[in-house]
């Protein structure tokens, strides 16, 4: 089954991916985790990119459209977190080899409910991932490292930067999976349980009818 994640800056995408990932049997493949990896490695790939995250801004698809491609090439069963954000690359994405989306996942939150969750939310220091409060994350589950720090886009500023891409580019991508049947809207108001408790119900009802068809 491969499916897609779309949602507003905050909307707990990170956390669901991984869920839906352990639960379903899905490769999990986050965009915004690669380049927090690549910056924080210092690649060609993060020297690239750093500028554009750091601002909230969208990287361009000419630099991640190939990165994506050679990730996704093979994989039949994955989850995509954090791309398609533009119809451009909702496109790119279809047209690709081997790729059959069997449900772009929605995640909706208020606006409001976004600051107040991205304010608690921290990075590892050394390599990126992201994690909820430095309390809960004694130690980094992806390297080990106990140093956690803000997300650098997470100021307020960068947050409303992201909010208003978000708002421009990714909001189309909504329709575009809605207008091909392909969209499962999600109410992501609440605590982390009442949310996957709904993705959960969801994709399950999205894998019962992959398997019959
Ligand atoms: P969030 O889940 O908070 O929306 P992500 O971790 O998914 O944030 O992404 C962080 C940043 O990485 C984005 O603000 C953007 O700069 C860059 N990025 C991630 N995915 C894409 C994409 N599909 N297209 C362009 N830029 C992207
Ligand atoms: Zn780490």
């Amino acid at each position: 089954m491969q499916l897609v994640l779309i949602g507003p800056p905050g909307a707990g995408k990170g956390t669901i991916a991984a869920r839906l990932a352990a639960r379903f049997g899905l490769v999990h493949l986050s965009t915004g985790d690669l380049l927090r990896e690549a910056s924080a490695a210092g690649t060609p790939l993060g020297e690239k990119t750093k500028a554009y995250v750091d601002a909230g801004r969208l990287v361009p698809q000419e630099i991640l459209g190939e990165v994506v491609a050679e990730r996704v090439r093979g994989e039949r069963a994955f989850v995509l977190d954090g791309y398609p954000r533009t119809v451009e690359q909702a496109e790119f994405l279809a047209a690709l080899p081997a790729v059959g989306i069997a449900g772009a996942l929605y995640v909706a939150v208020p606006e409001g409910e976004i600051v107040r969750r991205l304010a608690a939310r921290v990075v590892c220091a050394s390599c990126g991932a992201v994690g909820e409060t430095a309390v809960e994350n004694a130690a980094c589950p992806k390297c080990g490292g106990t140093a956690w720090e803000p997300r650098p886009d997470d100021r307020p500023e960068t947050v409303a930067e992201r909010y208003a891409v978000y708002m421009q580019d990714t909001a189309p991508v909504i329709d575009y999976y809605r207008d091909r049947g392909l969209l499962v809207e999600i109410d992501g108001k609440g605590d982390r349980e009442e949310v996957w408790a709904r993705v959960e119900a969801a994709v399950a009802a999205l894998a019962g009818d992959d398997d019959n068809g």
